[in-house]
């Protein structure tokens, strides 16, 4: 099928065949694995994932490349294709704590994707093609520049691998950036439940909101936190930090701790 690739839908195919390959043996889904595919265009992974793996679900936005999904793949009892937007849809997973997703994932909304993918129940390994400068900021070391409130919020709730780099040049059309690929495994069983996560959430975002302030501060002072001394003391302890450390000073461990405290 001809099709003329969208901008605004992130449309830059994979056509290198190895890495595609490469892309779908790193998820290491088989026969009895679920498997949702977010935008898979024109099947770059989708060719090696069918006949594969025990079911396979599609999530594309574009309307031409869903209707072409359907034509080639309609008729299969083990392929679902879902025509719409993978931040709106409700994903049909039969056994979502034991399924898995894969994706070449549009670059405008790496972000929201991977949070809506950490929402419990979590998936049971997610490998996602992103912006190299988006893997980088994902797993970069505690105390440095990159590392965020999107490290901490993978982090706390999933271990995360780089698995390697994808130059421009294995995309058309050619993007004016370099991707990784990345495996996200999340946590088992949860380290958190779903109102220490909340906390951990209201923590995280307002720590990276004041960044250059200190702890002490921020944990006291910040609108969406407020603690009181002795809860503020409670919390720095759990999470081994002083009250004058800075939050890029705070390990994913250590932002969980005081969620916890904070919660209690
Ligand atoms: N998987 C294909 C490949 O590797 O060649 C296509 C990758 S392309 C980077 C991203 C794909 O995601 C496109 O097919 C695009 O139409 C689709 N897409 C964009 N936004 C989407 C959304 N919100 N929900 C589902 N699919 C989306």
């Amino acid at each position: 099928m001809r099709h003329r690739a969208k901008r605004s839908l992130g449309q830059n195919f994979l056509v290198d065949a190895n890495l595609q390959h490469k892309i779908v043996e790193a998820l290491g889904a088989g026969a009895h694995d679920e498997v949702l595919e977010i935008g898979p265009g024109k099947g770059a992974l989708t060719r090696h994932l069918v006949d594969r793996v025990g079911r396979l679900v599609l999530v594309e936005l574009d309307d031409d490349l869903a209707a072409a999904l359907t034509r080639r793949y309609g008729d299969r009892p083990d392929v679902e294709v879902v025509h719409g937007d993978v931040l709106e849809v409700e994903l049909p997973f039969r056994a979502p704590s034991s399924a898995v997703v894969v994706g070449n994932i549009p670059y405008n909304i790496t972000t929201p994707i991977i949070f809506r993918l950490l929402e419990r129940p979590r998936p049971r390994a997610i490998v996602l093609m992103v912006q190299e400068e988006v893997a980088d900021r994902i797993v970069a070391p505690v105390g440095t520049k990159a590392y965020g409130s999107l490290s901490v919020g993978v982090r706390s709730v999933a271990e995360v691998e780089r698995l390697f780099k994808v130059g421009r040049g294995a995309f058309r059309p050619v993007p004016g950036v370099d991707s990784a690929v990345i495996r996200i495994t999340p946590r088992r069983p949860e380290p958190l439940d779903a109102r220490e996560e909340e906390e951990l959430r209201i923590l995280v975002r307002a720590a990276f909101q004041w960044r250059r302030k200190q702890l002490r501060k921020i944990l006291r002072d910040h609108p969406d936190i407020g603690a009181s001394d002795e809860a503020l003391e409670r919390a720095l302890e759990a999470g081994e930090a002083a009250p004058t450390d800075r939050p890029e000073r705070v390990s994913p461990e250590g932002f969980v701790a005081m969620a916890r405290s904070l919660s209690g």
